[in-house]
């Protein structure tokens, strides 16, 4: 049986976490580093990424986690998710720093700061997408990166090796279809 870590210190995990009892779908909200153990899935949701950041180096979470990125188990990461993922941030500090991308932080400034838009995520087509104070990706620093959506000229969705990472928040409607994909269903 599947299980599905989804980080829980900070950010929009209890919306990651009903998207995923929807699907059926055994999950388990991490908070401290014991939780880690026996996760195949990992769930990296919206919020703070600074903030994260500190609670997982606080809590413990941040070797066992590091260690199930390395071993390759499939990440959806959304929004500070993607922060916390990426090699280089511009306006921030990075943490796992494995999927080779530039990302700006909080790129779309303060009148743009929350929209929603409607666009094709790699093979899932017309999917609604809500950015709040998202950040997007300004560079690709690998070949084996896939791009899955550019929305307005913009990175918002790239695939590499088992990481896919978001700058919207498929958590925040009902379409389970980017959930549905990332768990195999
Ligand atoms: N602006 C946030 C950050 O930099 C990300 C926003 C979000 O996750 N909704 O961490």
């Amino acid at each position: 049986m599947m299980r599905v870590g989804i980080l829980a210190v900070q950010g929009a995990f209890a919306e990651h976490a009903a998207c995923t009892e929807k699907l059926g779908a055994a999950y388990v909200l991490l908070r401290k580093p014991e939780d880690a153990a026996g996760i195949d899935h990992l769930i990296l949701p919206g919020g703070e990424s600074t903030t994260q950041r500190k609670l997982l180096h606080d809590t413990g979470l941040f070797s066992p986690l590091q260690e199930k990125i390395k071993a390759g188990i499939p990440v959806l990461a959304t929004c500070a998710g993607l922060i916390l993922l990426a090699k280089e941030v511009s306006g921030g500090e990075g943490c796992f720093s494995v999927l080779p991308v530039k990302v700006q932080r909080n790129a779309y400034g303060r009148q743009l700061g929350s929209f929603s838009a409607v666009g094709d995520v790699g093979d899932i087509s017309g999917y609604p997408m809500r950015f709040i104070r998202a950040p997007y990706v300004t560079e690709v620093l690998s070949d084996a990166v896939q791009v899955l959506n550019e929305t307005d000229g913009r990175i918002t969705a790239v695939r590499y090796q088992d990481l896919t990472a978001l700058s919207f928040h498929p958590e925040l409607t009902d379409d389970l279809r980017i959930h549905r994909e990332f768990l195999g269903l």
